[in-house]
């Protein structure tokens, strides 16, 4: 597969291209205990906020060699993440502040979110600390069986919990809860709302939970008329986004509206408004509007639909504002 071809993904996507999660070989223990010695075999270690050690030399993840491992970690449980060609990936949780603390002066490494270290690592080193960290939470968060409230056991290298009640023995998965993020147009302007507590001029695509019951498109219409009163028809999809903070898929559209009658029904926003690019463009230049993190779908969104509809690079407008700051 040739990567240059393919449309760029967004922040944390795109690590099929990478990594095989080889799920079918998840119940091979002892092929598992293999990959975990191998001299290829590299560790990366998540704390109990879910943050990861970075090198301090240089803007990547500090991986552990098996070596590291043995020294630092003893033999505490690690998931499989996966193959990147012949070298196994794992996760090791440090559940205990201490030890983490303690590792972090060992390794001369430092400790970093995702959501900050996202745009500064490479993407498919984000795409990883984004899958290890979706997964560490669902373990750490999953510790009784929700049918009977026995104890769970982690199988499957990490990707399943098992009621430890015989009676019992459901299995549960990790779960992850789908999200909508729209920008919404009509006729060269589109509509972006803020919550309270926002940075000044701070503006976004509307976004929000789907719920049981409702496809994508029927959440995309229902979540824009709740935060804004607005009408959508048209829903076309655009691209999705893992969103592990905690467990979320965002999946983002471009709507259409039917008119542009605001009416605020939830009040879940403090303001929702529509802009021409010329409003955006010159918003950023003098510092009135501020586009959400480049991180994050809706960054994206906006960018597209900046680029169809009047040819405005996103990146080239925020760049000289990000260096006058
Ligand atoms: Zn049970």
């Amino acid at each position: 597969m040739d990567r240059a071809t393919l449309p760029r993904p967004n922040t944390f996507a795109g690590l099929s291209l990478v990594l095989d999660r080889i799920a079918e070989r998840r119940d091979e223990s002892q092929w598992i205990a293999e990959q975990a010695r191998s001299a290829e075999a590299r560790y990366l270690v998540l704390d109990s906020a879910g943050e990861a050690f970075l090198r301090r030399d240089s803007e990547a993840l500090r991986w552990l060699d098996n070596r590291e491992r043995e020294q630092w970690l003893g033999d505490r449980d690690t998931t499989l993440l996966g193959m990147a060609g012949q070298c196994p990936h794992f996760l090791v949780v440090l559940d205990e502040p201490g030890a983490a603390t303690s590792l972090e002066a060992a390794l001369d490494a430092r400790r970093m979110s995702l959501r900050s270290a996202g745009l500064q690592l490479a993407a498919d080193e984000a795409g990883l600390f984004a899958y290890a960290k979706g997964l560490s939470h669902w373990q750490r968060e999953t510790r009784y069986c929700t049918g009977c409230g026995a104890p769970l056991q982690l199988v499957a290298a990490g990707h399943r919990a098992q009621c430890t009640n015989a009676d019992c023995a459901r299995l549960h998965f990790p779960r992850t809860d789908a999200a909508v993020i729209m920008l919404v147009e009509h006729e060269g302007a589109c509509l972006l709302g803020r919550q309270a507590g926002w940075p000044s001029g701070r503006y976004s695509t509307l976004a929000g939970f789907v719920e049981p019951g409702e496809s994508l498109e029927d959440a995309v219409r229902r979540e824009v008329a709740e935060e804004s009163g607005v009408i959508v028809d048209e829903v076309r999809y655009h691209s999705s986004q893992p969103w592990p903070m905690p467990a979320s898929l965002m999946v983002g559209f471009i709507a259409r509206a039917v008119s542009r009658r605001i009416s605020m029904r939830d009040h879940e926003l403090e303001d929702a408004r529509w802009f021409t690019p010329e409003q955006i463009a010159s918003g950023i230049a003098d510092g009135s509007f501020v586009p959400s993190t480049a991180l994050s779908v809706s960054y994206r969104l906006l960018a597209h639909w900046l680029q169809q509809c009047a040819g405005l690079d996103l990146d080239a407008l925020v760049a000289p504002a990000m260096h006058a700051r």
